[in-house]
């Protein structure tokens, strides 16, 4: 029976549902071994660096993401990185398909005057700094102003506006690193603005989060009752259930008693930025009003406008994505996930868009190859095993044990090794 190897590179849900759509299409005449390289000593990309800590039920995906690791015919190749510690080409050698589903990392820029200032930062860096990701620990999240703007009408910026606007003491029993919750304690920010650039009938938010934000114990969330009038009128007699749906949770958060809470949340719609201004620092951001121009005096500004793919070296890219036809990219090399199609869709949406590619993968395969596989290239690499892995999730787990945590994530490269083991 023929076995035909695929390398998955980047262990994030398009790559495990790629992994997952490779185990299921197994059959008596077809198997295939499944090597997933991913450059950090974690997996579950997006799962533990972008997923907002406060929303523990997204990230139980996880376990399935475990069982596909666990299923047989899988191993994690951790710490190794695409174009340091292997080559593509080498790979695309060695292997009888290359998977990338390396997502896409780079927030999107605004395109306005100001972007370069101190405290204006993109959620591409924000998220993951309060997710702790080694590579963002650093970040310089400026946290001494009374108010922050969000840029976007996504479910990141509602995450991120999240993050900003609720009582810090609400993520101790979450698993955000120890350093941002420190940082959240102290920070000064009482208002949050949310600023979508068109009205609330075209918000990319999606329903269930959305009616989520009344819940929040210690945040007033505002939303203008005209506005929502207005974008239902704009909407018109039969508007997308979608939208429907979100208006309906924009209206419910409109109409909500407020409360006494000075931590404050609000949506401000078609508010177009032009510039943000400040004398090195950020100071305000000016907006186009459908009333005229609108000046908000802030500290921190992050923009939430969308994410593209991190260019690597043998790809090609067009609009922040890599340049493809249905997942194929050239010769034996495929890609899944938001790299392929942009950053859209739930985790979910990973699995049809995966099984898609995987299909046309197949339809591809005639014999397999019979050339090694990713140990002859990366030598005496550290490299973060299935098993690894386990020992450090575990470690992880035990700590968050005693504090209520689901885990306290290690934000260390070297720490994160030595914990496996190295
Ligand atoms: P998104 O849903 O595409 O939203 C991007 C937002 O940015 C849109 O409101 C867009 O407005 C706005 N925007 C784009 N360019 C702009 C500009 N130059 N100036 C001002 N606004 C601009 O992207 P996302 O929020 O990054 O989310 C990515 C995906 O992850 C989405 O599918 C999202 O649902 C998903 N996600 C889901 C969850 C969850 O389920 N809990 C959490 C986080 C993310 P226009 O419409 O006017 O272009």
């Amino acid at each position: 029976m023929p076995t035909f190897k695929v390398a998955i590179v980047g262990a994030g849900p398009a790559g495990y549902f790629a992994a997952q759509a490779l185990q299921n299409a197994q059959s008596d005449d077809k198997t295939f071994a499944i090597d997933m390289i991913e450059r950090l000593p974690t997996p579950w990309g997006l799962v533990r660096s972008g997923v907002a800590p406060d929303h523990p039920k997204i990230k139980t995906v996880s376990k399935v993401f475990e069982k596909i690791a666990t299923a047989g015919n899988f191993r994690l190749f951790g710490n190794v990185e695409l174009g340091t510690d292997v080559q593509l080409s080498d790979l695309q050698k060695k292997y009888d398909a290359v998977i990338i589903a390396t997502g896409t990392s780079l927030g999107r820029k605004l395109g306005i005057p100001g972007e370069e200032l101190k405290g204006y930062l993109s959620a591409a860096d924000f998220v993951p700094w309060y997710n702790a990701h080694p590579d963002y620990t650093d970040v310089d999240v400026p946290l001494d102003t009374d108010t922050a703007i969000v840029i976007g009408a996504g479910n990141v910026a509602m995450d991120v506006a999240r993050m900003l606007a609720l009582d810090p003491t609400e993520l101790d029993p979450t698993d955000t690193a120890n350093y941002a919750i420190a940082a959240f304690k102290k920070s000064g920010i009482r208002k949050v603005y949310i600023c979508a650039r068109r009205g609330a009938e075209h918000a990319a938010f999606t329903s269930p989060e959305l009616r989520d934000l009344p819940k929040l114990e210690h945040t007033n969330v505002i939303i203008s009752k005209s506005d929502i009038d207005a974008a239902i009128t704009a909407a018109g007699d039969a508007p997308e259930k979608d939208v429907k749906n979100n208006l309906d949770a924009m209206l419910a958060i409109a109409e909500h008693e407020k409360t006494s809470h000075v931590r404050t949340m609000e949506f401000l719609f078609h508010h177009v930025p032009t510039e943000i201004k400040g004398a090195g620092q950020v100071q305000e951001v000016v907006f186009k009003t459908p009333t005229g121009e609108k000046v908000i005096k802030c500290g921190l500004v992050i923009s939430a406008i969308g994410y593209e793919a991190q260019p690597m070296t043998g790809i090609a890219y067009e609009k922040g994505k890599v340049l493809n036809t249905d997942g194929r990219v050239k010769d034996n090399l495929y890609v899944v996930g938001w790299a392929k199609r942009g950053p859209s869709g739930v985790i979910g949406t990973n699995k049809s868009d995966a099984a898609g590619v995987i299909e046309l993968i197949i339809s591809n395969l005639t014999t397999p190859k019979n050339s090694g596989d990713i140990n002859d290239l990366i030598g005496a690499h550290k490299v973060i095993t299935q098993t690894h892995w386990e020992v450090i999730n575990a470690a992880e787990v035990a700590s968050g044990e005693p504090l209520g945590k689901p885990r306290v994530k290690v934000a260390d490269k070297e720490e994160l090794l030595r914990l496996g083991g190295f």
